[in-house]
This record gives structure tokens, sequence and C-alpha cells, in this order.
């Protein structure tokens, strides 16, 4: 555990997540992105302090699309979401991926990749707000409630 790893403190639980961890396996954890207040942004993370994919142990590797599956298939169901982007970056220096929703009012910020950064800095700016926050963590509890269907 890496001690100034943002990932390492929320992930062993030094740091508090926002509304609480979504799930748990052995090897990851799914919570709400940190920092950027976007409802239904989640972020499957390592719990070993490490950046690639390509370090998978044989284990973390099935568990992985295990998770990433059941997360996303969920985000579907139980938060109506229809379309997400899968994004990683290897640079970064604790693995976590990205499962960034499309939303509706993101519309007017653009399509694909290249809004995905707008529309950030567009929630850093206004989606501040209590309300908003409430939203964020209502989403993450309606996901652990569908969690606990299948991994008590
Ligand atoms: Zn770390």
């Amino acid at each position: 555990m890496a001690t100034t790893c943002l990932s390492c403190a929320l992930t062993h639980g030094t740091k508090d997540t926002i509304g609480g961890v979504v799930t748990q396996s052995s090897n990851f954890q799914i919570r709400q992105d940190y920092s950027v207040p976007i409802s239904g942004f989640m972020i499957l993370a390592t719990k070993r302090h490490i950046k690639s994919i390509d370090e998978f142990t044989q284990e973390e590797r099935l568990e992985f699309i295990e998770l990433l599956y059941n997360t996303r298939q969920k985000m579907k169901i139980v938060l109506g979401i229809e379309t997400i982007y899968l994004i990683q970056e290897e640079d970064a220096a604790h693995f976590h991926l990205w499962l960034f929703p499309r939303h509706p009012w993101m519309e007017k910020l653009g399509q694909k990749l290249k809004s995905v950064k707008p529309i950030m800095e567009w929630a850093q700016q206004n989606l501040q707000t209590s309300e908003n926050r409430e939203e964020v963590i209502r989403a993450v509890e309606k996901l652990k409630e569908s969690f606990k269907a299948i991994m008590p």
C-alpha cells in the first residue's frame, strides 16, 4: 500500500468513499468516483497497488470480468443507464477502470471520448450541489442493494 495513493486509502478504508463501497470482491472494489459528482459514475479498482491489467493474477482476471459484467448490467437495470464508456489510464498510479455513464444532460457537451473532459469539467462546476450529492448517493444505494442479492 502506497501511503499517498488515493485508491489505496479508499480501498483500505482510511478515506471514506462517496456513499460507501458499492460492492467488493477479494481483489476489487466498486465505488462512486471520488472527485466528479456524476451519478452512476462507477470506479472498478484493484485492491493491490498495481497499474496495469497485465499485472493481474489469473484469479484477478476471472474476478475482474465477472465484477465488470455485474456492475455494468446493474447500471442498466437499476439506474437505467443505456450507454457507458469504459476508460482506464495506465499512467495512473493505481489501477482503476472508469464506468462512465452517459446521461441525457450530457448531449449538449458532445459525444464519445472527446466529450468526457468537458463533461467532467461541467460537472465539477455545476453539480457540486447538495441536491446532486443526494442523487449521487441514491444511485450508490440502489446499486449496493442490487449487489446484496448476489454478493451478500
Ligand atoms: Zn494504491
